[in-house]
């Protein structure tokens, strides 16, 4: 079928379904603009032609439209508050007796946004796989430190020629570094616990006098080990006021925050004051702060302090002695308080931690009451009995030992089953210490077995289960207790006198 073809026509309906916009312009009138160039520039209604080319196109980017010049360029333009990235040809025309400018425009926004994107999600990638790759590196560093100086101090023990004096000096580095090896532990839990929001918050009325008390008690022992406490005073800052001051809030949580800044302040600090203290801000926030007169932080660092992973790159510094992962924890824990975490410093002249937390006014309260240090400082618990269920004979002798002063017997249970039968024998017992895996019979079965022949004895589960939520599961069961390994002895007796001495 032989068809007759209008180029003139055929041009025009191209230009007008083109999904780039055509201006032509002759000395500042748009002779033509075609439909996607009134939708580019911001006309929705296809706009008349033949108006001024500053009533399409906004001021500042006027020069781009520049008549008589044959060129080729990417910008990007404001138009409605929106950025657009465009490319624009400019070539000189002829259209009967004038010569207008022809101008195509390219959207290349949606090309660009992607392009921008993924270039910030490879960057975001490297940049993951290089944090993981040296948080990797550093952790079997950070990890094996320790543990080295735990087998190589251990081995010498052994050798027949060390003297009581020395083998102190080496129980004393065995202790220390497994400390160090048991924090660095927990740091990596609680971070992936908060990564994958699993870390839980246990607000409860707490005593704030009593807790900077008790945090202070520990620095002050902190401080008196370390080889700086004759070139640091340790200063508490607190309100001049009648009353105790109550916050709701995860006790255990604050401690940590706090123990946290005051050990970076002392690590960082080599001779005058660490201040801790906390004033009421405002009423409904109070403002905590560890204050040292340390090497200071850059300016340049500032900005990145908290985030995660940053400082493992800069961490190699000689002084510093960590995996670089205290202040993420710290903020984040802050965060999940409902409060802020911040920093001032001066490089050279100390910094200041602040951070705030949620109060009320009306949380003041009773008089001061001072704070009674629970552990036990004398016990006979000869006449006492507990029955001790542990599988590992490592853990069982730690315990024997651990336990020796308090002159407590002991009836050993390898499991579940053996403690059923200590029981079954109506064996005098005042407290169960359980161990949750156990073969055969496992502490919960252990439990509820107990309940079903209503034997009521209290029971302290003890568990190594730092990554789940056991402690809950423990306590809605109806355990006593509940105390996590590596048990820490002081802690132990404690919570056994609770039980024992009553
Ligand atoms: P770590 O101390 O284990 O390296 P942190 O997350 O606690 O990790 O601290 C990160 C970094 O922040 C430190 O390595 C140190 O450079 C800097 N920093 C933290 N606290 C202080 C402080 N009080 N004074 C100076 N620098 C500090």
């Amino acid at each position: 079928m032989n068809q007759v073809i209008n180029p003139k026509l055929t041009c025009y309906s191209i230009f007008e379904n083109l999904k780039q916009a055509v201006l032509v312009v002759y000395n500042r009138e748009v002779l033509y603009i075609n439909p996607f160039g009134s939708e580019l520039f911001g006309r929705r209604k296809g706009i008349e032609n033949h108006c001024n080319i500053s009533d399409l196109i906004a001021a500042e980017n006027l020069s781009f439209f520049k008549e008589g010049v044959e060129q080729t360029f990417e910008t990007s333009i404001q138009i409605n508050d929106e950025t657009k990235y465009i490319e624009i040809t400019s070539s000189p025309t002829e259209w009967e007796t004038i010569k207008p400018t022809l101008f195509l425009v390219k959207d290349l926004s949606s090309i660009k946004f992607k392009e921008e994107d993924l270039k910030k999600k490879t960057y975001e990638a490297q940049n993951a796989d290089m944090l993981k790759s040296s948080f990797l590196a550093n952790m079997s560093h950070e990890i094996r430190t320790p543990l080295n100086a735990i087998i190589g101090f251990s081995q010498l023990l052994s050798s027949e020629s060390v003297d009581e004096e020395l083998k102190q000096r080496y129980y004393t580095m065995i202790d220390n570094n497994s400390n160090q090896l048991l924090n660095l532990i927990d740091d990596i839990i609680d971070l992936s616990k908060m990564e994958s929001g699993l870390l839980s918050i246990n607000k409860i009325r707490t005593n704030l006098n009593e807790l900077i008390e008790e945090i202070s008690i520990n620095f002050d022992e902190v401080l008196n080990q370390s080889k700086k406490n004759k070139a640091i005073t340790f200063i508490i800052k607190k309100p001049l006021l009648k009353q105790d001051i109550f916050i709701y809030t995860d006790r255990q949580r604050v401690i940590q925050i706090v123990s946290n800044l005051l050990s970076n302040a002392l690590k960082f600090t080599v001779k005058g004051k660490i201040i801790l203290g906390y004033r009421i801000l405002d009423k409904f926030n109070l403002e905590f702060y560890v204050k040292d007169t340390g090497i200071g932080i850059q300016k340049e660092k500032l900005s990145n302090i908290f985030s995660r992973f940053y400082q493992l790159n800069q961490m190699r510094d000689t002084r510093s002695k960590g995996a670089g992962l205290g202040l993420t924890i710290t903020k984040n824990l802050v965060d999940l308080l409902g409060g802020e975490l911040n920093v001032k410093s001066e490089f050279g002249n100390g910094s200041t931690f602040l951070f705030k937390l949620p109060f009320k006014e009306d949380e003041l309260g009773l008089p001061i009451k001072s704070l009674k240090k629970n552990t036990p400082t004398f016990l006979d618990w000869s006449q006492k009995t507990i029955l001790l269920a542990e599988d590992k004979e490592s853990n069982a002798l730690f315990l024997k030992e651990a336990l020796r002063k308090t002159k407590i017997n002991i009836i050993f249970a390898e499991n579940g089953k053996e403690v059923m039968n200590v029981l079954n024998k109506k064996t005098e017992i005042d407290l169960i210490l359980m161990d949750i895996q156990m073969p055969e019979m496992d502490g919960y079965e252990t439990y509820q077995a107990m309940k079903k022949e209503n034997i009521d004895i209290p029971v302290i589960a003890q568990t190594a289960y730092a990554m789940t939520d056991e402690r809950q599961k423990i306590l809605s069961m109806g355990f006593n207790s509940y105390i996590s390994k590596p048990i820490q002895v002081n802690i132990l007796i404690e919570m056994m006198a609770q039980f024992i001495d009553k």
